[in-house]
């Protein structure tokens, strides 16, 4: 007898997606056909995401269209928002099976008991109780050909006042250096050119092992370890640019110069209600470091717009602040207040079309220093890692510094080289390149 069909959504982080390309795989192998969410399922499942109200929202409107699509279906919300808030789900009847973030990956056990959504079942740990983080192999990526991320690391201490993460996922774990060192090995050999290195708190790496480890020591190693493939970074923050950080990169010849590195706000005080531990003087030391060790190196932040307290002098200091930075692109967040959170109780809000106008003008800057960049990286040679191509025979890719590229050449390249190219121009959807 064939084996119930199965649709997966996943919302937020890359953590959640190399987690859900792990459960994929897992199905797979269990035998179950996999087809798109738009499509009738006998299973849906939704990997959520809780640290903005509007995942909240997709994740509800997914479920909603899985019961649309079957109403006979098994539907399992799972991860960070069923962690967060599993009675609403239960309440407002929307799944069958809720999951925290440590019981989403016994899924398949889970799928054998049976549920519906007027007797959901609801298995939620305590996440303050999470313990080692075991590796969960992934041999093929959800939607990615030629780039793979590999979870190293999982929750945070860090309970910065508006984030939810260390309610849902626990204190900070990471994966051993050896185990890292096996994934990364079959990541290679599976056949991916560049491994990008994920976390929740991906600058907490080691601090929970025995003995205690450092990011520094484990990308050395990764230096001269399973290749060929680049190494690509995910978000550090600033404080954990440390010294022997910073020395690793400058002798590293894999590591992208392409650095995340979270601001949330150019204003000391700010910072202070968020519980970030850093002053604006220290943003400014490390993205200049960045700069100066990897000149041609794509720079980002996040920056919180409207967070309780942010009034018109000390949003100036933000985008200030940024001005005076090599960042080259940002993300920015509407502030979202987040049940259980210090900052959600706290005053001073800015809402409405200040928060708009605010967003809006932080935006427009990210998008002026981006152009900024990227016409100074014109006449450039560049690595591209070839992605995909088209169906007019343009080969696109991604260079180490995180540019979209476009070539198109005789004989085209294979999908997951390398190769040299020069920036030759630079249109909306990115630059055209030439090869060597
Ligand atoms: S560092 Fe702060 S914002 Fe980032 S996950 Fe930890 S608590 Fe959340």
């Amino acid at each position: 007898m064939s084996k119930p069909t199965v649709a997966l959504e996943t919302l937020g982080c890359k953590v959640n997606q190399y987690e859900s390309s792990h459960l994929l795989e897992r199905l797979h192998q269990a035998g179950h056909p996999l087809v798109a969410f738009r499509e009738r399922a006998d299973i849906y499942l939704v990997n959520s995401c809780a640290v903005t109200a509007r995942a909240g929202t997709q994740t509800r409107q997914l479920l909603h269209r899985a019961q649309r699509l079957n109403p006979r279906a098994l539907i399992v919300v799972m991860g960070c928002d069923a962690q967060l808030e599993p009675d609403r789900f239960v309440s407002e009847a929307l799944a069958t099976h809720v999951l925290g973030t440590r019981e989403k990956l016994d899924l398949i056990r889970w799928l054998e008991t049976p549920a519906d959504l007027q007797h959901p079942l609801v298995r939620v740990s305590d996440a303050r109780y999470y313990d080692r983080l075991a590796p969960l192999p992934v041999n093929r990526m959800l939607g990615e050909r030629t780039r793979a991320f590999l979870k190293i690391q999982d929750g945070c201490d860090a309970f910065c006042s508006y984030c939810v993460v260390p309610m849902t996922r626990g204190c900070g774990r990471s994966l051993p250096a050896a185990a890292v060192l096996e994934e990364f090995d079959r990541l290679v050999r599976a056949g991916y050119r560049e491994v990008v290195l994920t976390g929740i708190h991906l600058g907490q790496w080691g601090r929970d092992l025995t003995p205690e480890d450092q990011l520094s020591r484990l990308l050395t190693a990764l230096e001269t370890g399973p290749g060929p493939a680049r190494i690509r970074l995910s978000s550090l923050e600033p404080t954990e640019w440390n010294p022997a950080l910073l020395a690793a990169l400058a002798a590293s010849e894999r590591i992208c110069p392409h650095f995340h590195v979270p601001l949330q706000s150019g204003d000391r005080d700010l910072l202070a209600a968020m519980g970030r531990p850093y002053a604006p003087e220290l943003y400014l030391e490390i993205i200049g470091e960045l700069h100066r060790i990897r000149p041609q190196a794509t720079l980002g932040a996040d920056v919180m717009v409207g967070f309780p307290g942010e009034t018109a002098d000390r949003f100036r200091a933000t985008t200030e602040l940024i001005e005076r930075t090599p960042v080259n692109y940002l993300h920015v967040f509407p502030f979202s207040p987040r049940p259980g959170t210090a900052a959600a109780r706290r005053p001073g809000r800015v809402t409405g079309q200040e928060l708009k106008a605010r967003a809006k003008a932080l935006r427009e800057l990210g998008e002026r220093k981006r152009r900024q960049f990227h016409q100074q990286q014109l006449g450039r040679w560049v690595q591209v890692l070839v992605e995909n191509r088209t169906a007019d025979d343009w080969s696109q890719g991604t260079s180490e510094n995180y540019l979209p590229v476009r070539v198109r050449a005789g004989t085209p390249p294979a999908l997951g080289e390398i190769v040299q190219v020069r920036l030759e121009s630079l249109t909306p959807r990115g630059f055209i390149g030439r090869i060597s």
